[in-house]
């Protein structure tokens, strides 16, 4: 087994969260080696760049978390990022609408939410949304955020993972981590001594922090984000279209997505997935953790701690191209089956479950000690976070190692 050089830091997944931290590490120790290793070929295969691109603004998000805390903040820095490295961006922004009266405790919620964290976020009436965007369909009244864009989720990381590589950071690709002993780090690539260990590994970040003592009481739990796309003739959105969530678990519902380019998207949907890389068919299938993943969700199907039967019911019922259009109609007029016929690259979310609650994790969470730190559940909307987000991964790694 060949040795490679030893470095101070090493960041285990090439996401957008492993870059920024790469990165944030680089910025404050200059005089230290940082090396970034990822087992794909090329970095942002997975969440980080086959996710919606809609840069957030933070307003579903309880005060007390840490989704709330980086997501304004993020907003604007990943917006200055992108136009600073010439990027597309599109400052559509988003309508959050009712689709009964029955909503609008929930559109009170959120723009509640949205005050006590300091999000521009204004309530319109049904008249103004459709100023806003002729096809909305909304019960009396909605919510608007100018604050909300869309972006190019490939091209920001290729963007990443160029200056992570001009900034002096060691980018590995292609080199899988695959265990550890003692100090030294086996990956695909050979052994590595290291510092400190930043596990930023997405769908595996759980397996990772296993292997250090951590993520006891978690594991990944992976769901399924397809999308469609709209092959529609005529004008299209302006701006993206939500409906109000279901606040007690994490996923935003069936919306539409103006892409940077202007074309329009719906999804993405919550299917759980029964292997972590589930994208299509019986790629990437893995028996074990296939075993373990159907076994966990049989559980939870019979006992959890939120109504997983109902969500699985109903996300299982969205593989139907029909149903996933009939649920994107209930927000905008003129939408046809027949206009919605290619399926986008879907993206899983690597959502972390709590064994004793067996509840869904909302919040990021983050486990370490002085020799290793372990990013688990970085859930949407980590993408939008992600700078802040690593500045806070940064300043835990200080705390814990000195
Ligand atoms: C369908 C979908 C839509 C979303 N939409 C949005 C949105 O609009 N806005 C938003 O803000 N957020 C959104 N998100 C969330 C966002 O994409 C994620 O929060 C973010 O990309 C997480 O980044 P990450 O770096 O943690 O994970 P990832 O991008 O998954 O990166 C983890 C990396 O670790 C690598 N890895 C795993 N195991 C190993 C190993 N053993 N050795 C080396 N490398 C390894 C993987 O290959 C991968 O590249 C969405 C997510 C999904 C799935």
């Amino acid at each position: 087994m060949s040795r490679l050089p030893s470095t101070d830091y090493l960041v285990i997944g090439g996401g957008i969260i492993g870059v920024c931290v790469a990165r944030e590490l680089r910025r404050r120790h200059p005089e230290r080696s940082v090396t970034l290793l990822e087992k794909e070929p090329e970095l942002g295969q997975h969440a980080s760049g086959r996710n919606s691109g809609v840069l957030h603004a933070g307003f579903y998000y309880s005060a007390d978390s840490l989704k709330a805390r980086f997501c304004r903040e993020g907003n604007r820095a990943l917006r200055d990022y992108i136009t600073s490295r010439g990027l597309a961006l599109n400052p559509c922004g988003k309508l959050v609408v009712a689709r009964s009266e029955a909503d609008h405790a929930q559109l009170d919620e959120l723009l509640r939410r949205g005050t006590r964290n300091g999000v521009r976020l204004q309530p319109v009436s049904a008249e103004e949304a459709r100023r806003i965007e002729p096809r909305v369909k909304t019960c009396e009244r909605a919510l608007w955020s100018s604050d909300t864009a869309t972006a190019d989720p490939t091209a920001v990381i290729a963007a990443m993972r160029e200056d992570a590589r001009k900034e002096g950071i060691r980018v590995m690709a292609g080199a899988a981590y695959l265990g550890r002993i003692g100090e030294t780090i086996h990956s695909a690539a050979g052994l590595v001594d290291v510092g400190y260990v930043v596990n930023c590994a997405g769908l595996y970040a759980d397996r990772v922090a296993l292997d250090f003592g951590f993520s006891q009481d978690y594991r990944i739990l992976p769901f399924k984000g397809l999308y469609l796309y709209s092959s529609e003739s005529g004008p299209g959105f302006r701006t993206n279209l939500y409906p109000v969530p279901d606040l007690r678990n994490p996923f935003l519902g069936v919306h539409f997505t103006v892409t940077v380019d202007g074309h329009a998207k719906i999804g993405p949907t919550a299917i759980p997935a029964f292997w972590r890389e589930q994208y299509a068919g019986v790629d990437r299938f893995d028996p074990a953790e296939f075993v373990e993943i159907a076994w966990r969700d049989l559980g939870l199907f019979f006992s959890a701690g939120f109504d997983f039967r109902r969500l699985a019911v109903e996300e299982l019922r969205k593989y139907s191209r029909p149903h996933l259009v009939s649920l994107a109609g209930e927000l905008a007029t003129g939408v046809r089956t027949e206009d919605y016929r290619e399926w986008g690259r879907p993206g899983i979310r690597a959502q972390l479950i709590h064994l004793r609650t067996r509840k869904l994790e909302m919040d990021f969470v983050l486990e370490g000690d002085a020799r290793s730190l372990h990013v688990l559940n970085a859930v949407s909307p980590a993408w939008t976070c992600s700078l802040p987000f690593a500045a806070h991964v940064c300043d835990r790694i200080t705390q814990l190692a000195g």
